[in-house]
């Protein structure tokens, strides 16, 4: 057997610790998991009840083409249904690109650090990766992107607000990236977090659509709907461009449950609005902290924030678990020193600082 050759250079995508393992590991009875920048208050109620009733339907395939959650979505973003190509979850939208795009003699363009994804898929595909490093403030450097492309280029990727950073591109400044960036290359923004976004400056981007006809938009049902065990994420994009890439699509890649529980919290606006208005107090319960230990952090539009504890980023992580805390080491992230944390409820948030306080002492 010949296994792809790139293949060997990769490892499986290391997950946050499930709670149930770090419950048994160190014999606690709660654990809190901020290491997946999930939603702290679940999923709509609405979406729950739309699973009671699906639940009946599981030996029956789902509808290939979400037809009901696709209205539903479009309606909401304003967009037509040719607009949209679903996915399991946004990861699979970004392997959906790089299959479709990239090969062996192409390249494609990313920040660094930035969401694991793109990279792991492209060295799949046999693709050269450009890697450029952020600017100081934790945003992408554009305009170094921007002299990295060449004519063999085939994706630009822009992760806005970025994991791990949390930070975003200005609407000025994405749109004069837009504008230099050659017809040929596809532009991807992924906009995992766009529902926390609360920045006046954060750029519309679906408007933006007709201008750049190789733009695609990435967003998810897994982070502020609430719904990341089921799996649903999609891309907007002009009709030709979603056309052209659905081949790549598996028929049945988005399911029953995910389908129908999307469509609900769709129309449950309210809870959304609940969970960012909670996720900002959150945000400043770790902003006051660390300035009140003299921490550096990055100002973040997301659920989560990259603290610089300028300290072994591992250990700090391991001392916490063992505390019943779960994060994200920096050092896996290409942020040595610094932790990610996902924003908890306000007792969860409460709770793991004052457990990092007692650690930092
Ligand atoms: C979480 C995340 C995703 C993946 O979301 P899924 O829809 O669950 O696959 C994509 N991009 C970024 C930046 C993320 O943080």
């Amino acid at each position: 057997m010949q296994i792809k050759e790139q293949l060997k250079q990769l490892k499986p995508y290391q997950p946050g610790k499930p709670i149930e393992e770090v419950k048994k590991e160190f014999n606690l009875d709660q654990v809190v998991k901020l290491a997946s920048n999930e939603n702290p208050f679940g999923c709509s109620e609405a979406a729950k009840e739309a699973l009671q009733t699906e639940v009946q339907q599981m030996a029956l395939y789902p509808d290939g083409y979400s037809a009901a959650l696709r209205t539903k979505l479009a309606g909401h973003l304003g967009v037509s249904e040719t607009n949209i190509i679903l996915g399991n979850g946004t990861d699979e939208v970004i392997q959906i690109l790089s299959r479709s795009l990239l090969d062996a003699g192409t390249n494609t363009v990313m920040a660094n650090p930035t969401f694991s994804q793109y990279k792991h898929n492209a060295v799949i595909e046999g693709a050269q990766v450009r890697e450029v490093g952020l600017v100081e403030d934790g945003c992408h450097d554009l305009d170094a992107m921007l002299e990295a492309i060449d004519d063999k280029t085939k994706i630009v990727w822009v992760c806005s607000p970025n994991n791990p950073t949390g930070t975003y591109e200005p609407e000025q400044k994405l749109i004069g990236f837009l504008e230099k960036v050659p017809e040929h290359v596809l532009v991807v923004v992924d906009e995992a977090y766009y529902e926390y976004v609360t920045a006046e400056d954060y750029p519309e981007t679906i408007p933006l659509l007709k201008r750049f006809p190789n733009l695609m938009i990435l967003r998810t049902f897994s982070k502020a709907y609430g719904l990341a065990a089921l799996r649903v994420g999609y891309g907007i994009a002009s009709e030709e461009l979603v056309r052209s890439i659905e081949p790549a699509r598996q028929p049945f890649n988005t399911n029953r449950l995910g389908q129908a529980a999307a469509l609900a919290a769709l129309g449950d606006q309210a809870f959304i609005e609940e969970c960012v208005r909670k996720n900002r107090e959150g945000l400043k319960q770790y902003y006051d902290f660390c300035n009140g230990h003299g921490l550096d952090y990055y100002p973040s539009q997301t659920n989560f924030v990259l603290i610089d504890l300028k300290r072994d980023a591992d250990e700090l992580f391991q001392a916490l678990l063992e505390k019943g805390y779960i994060t994200r080491s920096g050092n896996a992230l290409g942020f040595p020193g610094h932790l990610r944390v996902s924003v908890g409820t306000k007792e969860q948030n409460e709770g793991f600082l004052k457990t990092l306080a007692g650690i930092l002492l």
